[in-house]
């Protein structure tokens, strides 16, 4: 059984999707007004692993991510750079993109842009008017928000504090003043518009997840996700509007992640502990550490970011690497070591079980650690069969579909001609033959690989062969 802590009914519940096998998943994306620092890849990052873990549990999965690039704070940016909406918000998504390939997120199935989305907006505003749920006031149009009984059920607001009748524009706002919001502001001079049926102008932020999830994914969907500051007012608006216009739950599953405090503090420009993730790398930090220091706290839990904690991720991958690199760089006998196969099971179950508890990762990756803790006793011992071997490696392979931190390392298959040699040098080292032993492993050298013998068998490395 899968369960997932539902933000709107503040419990685990079980996972169940509309559709039998297949879960449709929206995520909200990035306002492409800078670069995306590490606070938002931890959302991007917990929710590549909640759709990893999906897939691996094996569903079907559509997701949908929005890309902002019409908002306050847009409009802001290229007005200081002097350049067209367009042009400025080009940058800042060709940046995302190559930020989330560099972080192995997986690329989502649709990135709806809000300014194409423009007639699908104005025709949820008119409807959401003609069904008394919005207002217009000179020029813009409002939500009402007491027009709307459950407004407050995701963020716990009680209606009774609601004023009625005060109207906020901004995109952004507290808890503390819960109004009515902008579906639709009017042209502003200076400012990117559009005329449409509903006057110049431009939409309001929320509008467009309401309008780009449901198009994409239909009126009710399963998996809604965004960090904790998107609760309110996002996320709330988000229900009211998709709600009130079509009369249909919006979402069945909200999937809250909490903050990321860097050295314990608030990161912060002025502070001077603001990491952008080009910030990190340019440092020399290697993406795929930060990555696992991302995702290897519970997203329901603040992560606290410091530059032990990446150190420390850095040496766990390391330790994965290393037991990687042992069994694609040792000869290892005929056979199957029973107690392997069994060892490898019970890994995997246990790391989907975890994941399967609301992504207990911590338990997840402790499944990892023990299959390879004791994977390297079974090498020290010598017990690793050749038929072992390849069972090791797939199931790390398979995990790692999931987590996405594995360093590349290519799996290299000797030649048979140079494992016979190999074969042949163990044989002749058994029978005393030292010389032949040599003879063997120099040629051996001089073809490029170089051997090793170590009390748990012969390993090998490539090396520049030498002119003989
Ligand atoms: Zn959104």
């Amino acid at each position: 059984m899968i369960r997932f802590y539902n933000t709107l009914s503040g419990q685990k519940e079980e996972f169940i999707p509309l559709e039998p096998g297949q879960v449709k998943m929206y995520t909200c994306g990035p306002t492409v007004y800078d670069y995306a620092h590490i606070g938002n890849f931890r959302a991007y990052v917990f929710e590549d692993l909640l759709k990893r873990f999906l897939l691996a549990m094996g569903f079907k999965v559509t997701h949908v991510m929005n890309i902002t690039d019409v908002d306050d704070k847009t409009i802001r940016g290229a007005k200081a750079k002097n350049l067209s909406l367009e042009e400025y918000t080009k940058i800042y998504t060709e940046a995302f993109f190559e930020d989330i390939d560099t972080l192995k997120i997986l690329r989502a199935d649709y990135y709806p842009r809000a300014t194409h989305h423009i007639p699908d907006m104005v025709k949820m505003i008119k409807g959401l008017m003609a069904k008394g749920y919005a207002y217009e006031k000179d020029g813009s149009i409002y939500f009402d928000v007491s027009k709307f009984p459950n407004y407050g059920q995701l963020a716990k607001i009680k209606i009774s504090e609601l004023k009625t009748g005060v109207r906020i524009d901004a995109d952004e706002y507290s808890k503390d003043s819960v109004q009515d919001f902008a579906l639709w502001k009017k042209r502003k001079e200076g400012e990117p518009y559009w005329e449409t049926e509903l006057g110049p102008g431009r939409p309001g932020w929320h509008i467009e997840c309401s309008v780009m999830s449901t198009k994409y994914l239909g009126e009710t969907f399963d998996i809604h996700c965004g960090g904790v500051d998107n609760i309110f007012p996002h996320h709330e608006n988000e229900i009211a509007q998709s709600e009130a216009y079509t009369g249909k739950k919006f979402v069945n599953y909200w999937l809250h992640c909490h903050h990321l405090i860097v050295e314990g503090e608030k990161m912060s420009k002025s502070k001077g502990n603001f990491y952008t993730l080009r910030d990190l790398t340019s440092r020399g930090v290697d993406p795929l550490d930060l990555r696992y220091l991302l995702l290897a706290t519970h997203y329901r839990k603040m992560l606290n970011f410091t530059f032990d904690g990446l150190r420390q991720a850095g040496a766990a991958r390391r330790r994965l690497y290393d037991f990687i690199y042992e069994l694609y760089h040792r000869t290892f006998p005929p056979g199957e070591t029973p107690e392997i196969k069994t060892l490898v099971k019970e890994a995997k179950n246990k790391f989907l079980a975890a994941l399967s508890d609301d992504l207990n990762i911590s338990q997840a990756l402790t499944a990892l650690f023990e299959l390879v803790k004791k994977g390297n006793i079974f090498l020290a011992q010598g017990q690793v069969k050749r038929g072992d071997r390849q069972i090791l490696d797939q199931a790390l392979q398979d995990l790692d579909k999931v987590l996405a931190v594995l360093p590349a390392l290519e799996e290299e298959q000797l030649p048979q001609e140079i494992l016979k040699k190999i074969e042949e040098r163990q044989k002749a080292r058994a029978a005393r033959n030292y010389a032949l032993a040599d003879k063997i492993r120099d040629e051996l050298r001089a073809q490029g690989i170089l051997l090793e013998d170590t009390k748990e068998g012969v390993r090998w490395k490539r090396i520049k062969p030498t002119s003989s």
